[in-house]
């Protein structure tokens, strides 16, 4: 920090849920905080727990060296930080963007003379200061920034350092949520499967929550796999065996009148696999349709 700022004084653009949330737990933890955020009215709760409410984004950042941003996207930083002087401030961007963006945006806070760490939130607001609630963040940029600010930035939540890339936080981010929209899925159809039968839900939750949790195997073998490019040694539950029963998985759908949109995806994809080459992909593991993926 190029300021004289005390070390726990920060800034944060920003008050929408998860921006309210952060900031209450700077202020319970003592630091200084000054907000900013476009609909004034909702900073006003939090100055009454001590927040400094600045009139703009100008405002905000000139007050500390250290910025953290929560805003709605990437277009929305740059409309609230275009023309403001960044220089020599250490900007955290918590605002969900993708690789590119916070890429882009780290060049962007470098040719204006800050250093810049991106951010991936894994937590909902109501996990932001809960110890235990599992809740953490996912930070890459400047190592040296991250290290300076570290103890500001596990006040509100767990702090994973992935790397001096500053799209590599928005990649970890995405890759989990988009496993666990895939899981969602499943869950989904499985539920639906059930409707209208004589088994409550509340009667399969635990026995889907038991199988995904052993089914959990798969995370850690298809690692394993993808290092090592072999797909056929060990395998369990091989790909010709599964597309034969994915049909089972269809017709049931059908019998049960579910529409099978949520799983047809991935049971295609192990079918495209194997029929390429089945003398090839018969005996691998299901990890080998993943590099059909890549484009
Ligand atoms: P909200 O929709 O509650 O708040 C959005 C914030 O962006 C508000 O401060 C809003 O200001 C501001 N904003 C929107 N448009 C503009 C604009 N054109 N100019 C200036 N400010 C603008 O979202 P959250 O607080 O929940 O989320 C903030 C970030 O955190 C997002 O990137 C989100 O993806 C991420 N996140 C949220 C999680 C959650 O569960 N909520 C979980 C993980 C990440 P105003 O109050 O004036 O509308």
């Amino acid at each position: 920090m190029t300021d004289n700022a005390p070390k726990n004084s920060l800034t944060l653009l920003g008050l929408g849920d998860m921006g309210t949330a952060l900031a209450r737990t700077w202020l319970a933890a003592g630091h200084r905080l000054t907000v900013w955020n476009r609909t004034a009215a909702k900073a006003g709760a939090l100055a009454a727990e001590g927040a400094v409410v600045a009139a703009s984004p100008a405002e905000a950042v000139a007050a500390n060296g250290l910025v953290v941003i929560c805003l709605l996207d990437d277009a929305t930083v740059g409309s609230a930080l275009d023309g403001v002087v960044l220089t020599g401030k250490d900007l955290v961007n918590l605002t969900t963007g993708t690789p590119a963006e916070g890429r882009a945006r780290a060049a962007w806070a470098e040719e204006r003379g800050a250093r810049f760490v991106d951010g991936g939130i894994m937590a909902t607001p109501t996990m932001i200061g809960v110890p235990g609630a599992g809740g953490y963040v996912f930070y890459s940029g400047s190592r040296a920034l991250f290290d300076t600010h570290r103890a500001t930035l596990e006040v509100p939540a767990g702090a994973r350092f992935v790397g001096e890339d500053p799209g590599h936080a928005a990649l970890h981010d995405v890759a989990l949520l988009s496993a666990m929209y895939g899981m969602f899925a499943g869950i989904s159809h499985a539920y639906a499967l059930i409707e209208g039968e004589d088994i409550a839900p509340k009667d399969l939750a635990p026995l889907l929550s038991e199988w995904l949790g052993a089914m959990g195997f798969f995370v850690g073998n298809a690692a394993e796999r993808l290092t090592s490019r072999d797909f056929t040694t060990g395998v369990v539950s091989n790909l010709a065996m599964q597309t034969a029963a994915s049909g089972t998985l269809l017709r049931t759908a059908e019998q049960q009148g579910v529409s099978a949109e949520l799983i047809s995806p991935y049971l295609d994809l192990m079918r495209r696999r194997l029929t390429a080459d089945p003398a090839a992909h018969g005996g691998e593991d299901t990890a080998g349709a993943i590099t059909l993926l890549k484009r």
